[in-house]
């Protein structure tokens, strides 16, 4: 078999489009080039070649529990949103009524690849008949249907059609679906137009960057030049994120009721997290490249979060575990970590990207995934219509269980975590070979050399230490299987067919190539020690690998705005309250962190984020704080002076020292994560 060459693959797809030849895409790139295929042009080259490549969607298949999850998803909101949400069903995209901007589209990113990555095929239909609407709706001058006229023509911002070719280039890689390719380019011509006309603005200006995605998705099968200058169109007239945080304005936590700004924005802000891995694509800058981490770093810095985010509610709001974060942020943050490790192959993006999908991204829905927070808080005693809210910017039902609480963008939006997550679980190696961008159960198939391989993930993973791959190649293939090796890993080991135990670097992708030839089993063990980490105020939290861990809290449910429209069970809104103590400080030695948690591994249950599905459970020693109390309809901020509460004047002391159960704050609706700290 001759190697396979992408810049060939490249050169031959674009000369197949001009003669209007055989439909492109998903099942294209699979097959092997011929050997007549003529050498390679420069423009090929003209994109910089990301570290590691996706795999075509539907290639990576859930097992295990994210298979129950991915189903979980699809049975709640997310399979039935457009039966019954007005935004959706009857969006001006589909030839309805309601809102015709992002929210259909914002939809579709998500429904897509869970319809794709499940091969379910009752939701691939449904969305096949949307897609196919939109693109039968499209106008002959390439502009999509939910305008009269020219989208520049009138106040339109088009951030939404950076959003709809996004989502319809997703599907052409799903299906390849020529038409659909077809319509994105067409779409792409008639934007690049309209900006010479009426430059970016509003939210387009600030979401240049997803306009790369479908660009470069269409320029790799057609290699068309125009559409990198279009690329450099939306990057020279959109925000640059470098020069943005060289300002002091995005380091202070926006006050309480504070004002709405642009740069503030926590969505925009996660979103362009990415921005550098698609702007170094198209121009190689250096600085792209280091901004990546640099970013991440201020953020952390300033508004770092435990669960792997930093806050936003929904402007950038400090540190303080009492403050949200909305769910827009945490599954656009995965979408760009999944990007920065695809461009820039540093393994570090892959330890955070778990960290907000095993954490934030779980923790905001609930276990059956009818219902969603707009701000989950890492510290969240309750959570209740709260007119006396301290949100920076958001309303008083932000942290409500609900079809639509504050604000319908969540509601639409919130979708793509989980199945991108899935769909970015292993990537391609340049190499041939296959890399674990992160963990959880799993098949992928590929082919390397032409030979067809397997790659099954048999693991409880993030909540049990072991993982099971075996690699099932159909003939003999030398390639590289690159296993990322999370930072949190000492000891981390490797054997393999059986052979002597290996060590592996944390923090590193750690590299196994061999001939592979029917099935070898791949052991791999992550030691997950416990960790006590220092947080805002000096208080303390609970990790055990990617997981955080947090105070489980018995919960009632009560249901609110039964009569508000579209909040028919089961996707009704809920408030939660606790009904058992949440108000403990630990007592905890954070140079001796094995001495101060014991960690027990379980089953993990049918719903695996659900407090008492946890793969995992903690036990912790504290004691009760009385004077810490619901105030304003949130758990008291603990100041600092509090920390001293081990003085012996202090009530605290008198109370027993208790054993506490934590769970992983995935597991939890309500919770304490961030706890006082305690002596003896
Ligand atoms: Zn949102």
């Amino acid at each position: 078999m001759p190697t396979f060459d992408r810049r060939e693959f490249l050169t031959t797809v674009a000369a197949g489009v001009a003669a209007g030849a055989a439909p492109l895409g998903a099942a294209t790139l699979r097959a092997p080039v011929g050997a007549e295929t003529p050498p390679p042009q420069p423009r090929a080259a003209a994109l910089a070649e990301p570290a590691f490549r996706p795999l075509p969607l539907g290639s990576i298949r859930p097992a295990g529990w994210l298979a129950r999850q991915l189903r979980i998803q699809a049975d709640g909101l997310s399979g039935h949103l457009d039966e019954f949400w007005p935004d959706v069903g009857e969006s001006q995209w589909f030839g309805g009524q309601a809102e015709g901007w992002e929210r259909a589209p914002y939809w579709l990113d998500g429904v897509i690849p869970l319809a794709w990555i499940l091969d379910d095929e009752i939701l691939k239909t449904r969305v096949t008949k949307y897609v196919d609407y939109i693109v039968a709706h499209q106008r002959a001058d390439g502009w999509y249907g939910p305008y009269p006229e020219d989208a520049v023509q009138k106040r339109y911002d088009l951030w939404a059609i950076l959003l709809a070719n996004k989502v319809l280039a997703q599907y052409h890689d799903a299906t390849g679906d020529a038409r659909v390719l077809d319509a994105v380019v067409k779409s792409l011509r008639a934007l690049g137009g309209g900006l010479d006309r009426t430059p970016l603005y509003g939210w387009g200006k600030f979401r240049w960057y997803e306009g790369l995605v479908p660009a470069f998705h269409a320029y790799e099968r057609t290699g068309e030049p125009w559409l990198l200058e279009l690329a450099r169109k939306l990057r020279s007239q959109g925000v640059d994120f470098e020069s943005l945080v060289a300002t002091d304005d995005l380091e202070a936590p926006t006050p309480r009721r504070g004002l709405w700004k642009w740069t503030k924005h926590v969505v925009n802000t996660a979103m362009a997290t990415k921005a550098s891995a698609l702007g170094w694509r198209l121009d190689r800058r250096p600085s792209d490249r280091a901004f990546a981490t640099a970013m991440i770093a201020f953020l952390d810095r300033h508004h770092g979060q435990v669960n792997g985010m930093f806050s936003g509610d929904e402007c950038l709001a400090g540190r303080n575990p009492l403050q949200g974060t909305e769910l827009c942020a945490v599954v656009e943050f995965m979408y760009s970590l999944e990007h920065l490790f695809s461009a820039f192959g540093d393994p570090a993006f892959g330890d955070r990207l778990e960290r907000v999908a095993f954490n934030a991204l779980p923790a905001t829905f609930a276990p059956d995934m009818w219902s969603h927070q707009y701000d989950q808080q890492v510290n969240q005693a309750q959570c209740t219509i709260n007119p006396e809210h301290m949100w920076t910017t958001n309303g008083p039902e932000s942290n409500l269980y609900g079809l639509e609480p504050n604000f319908g963008c969540c509601t639409s939006n919130m979708h793509q975590g989980w199945p991108k997550f899935a769909a970015h679980l292993w990537m391609r190696t340049p190499d041939e070979g296959i890399v674990a961008a992160a963990y959880a159960p799993s098949r992928a198939t590929f082919t390397a050399h032409g030979v067809p391989v397997t790659v099954e993930l048999d693991t409880d993973y993030p909540f049990h230490e072991s993982l099971a791959i075996a690699v099932t190649a159909g003939a003999a293939a030398r390639f590289p299987l690159v296993l990322r090796v999370p930072a949190w890993a000492e000891g981390a080991t490797v054997r393999i067919a059986g052979g002597p135990e290996e060590p592996m670097a944390p923090g590193t992708l750690h590299r196994v190539e061999r001939e592979w030839r029917g099935r070898v089993d791949v052991e791999v063990r992550f030691p997950m020690r416990p960790a006590v980490t220092t947080r805002y105020n000096e208080a303390v939290a609970i990790e055990r690998g990617p997981l955080v861990f947090a105070l489980k809290i018995g919960e009632e449910w009560t249901r609110v705005n039964a009569d508000k429209p579209h909040r028919e069970l089961p996707h009704g809104d809920f408030e939660v309250r606790p009904t058992t103590p949440w108000n403990y400080g630990l007592v905890v030695d954070e140079t001796r962190p094995t001495a101060s948690a014991r960690f027990e591994e379980r089953p993990v249950g049918e719903r695996p984020f659900s407090p008492e599905g946890a793969g995992v459970v903690a036990t912790v020693r504290g004691r009760k704080i009385p004077n810490w109390k619901i105030v304003r309809g949130w758990a008291a901020e603990i100041s600092p002076a509090d920390v001293a509460w081990s003085d012996p004047a202090r009530t605290v002391t008198e109370e027993p020292v208790e054993e506490l159960t934590l769970v992983p704050y995935g597991c939890t609706n309500i919770r304490i994560t961030e706890f006082p700290r305690l002596r003896g």
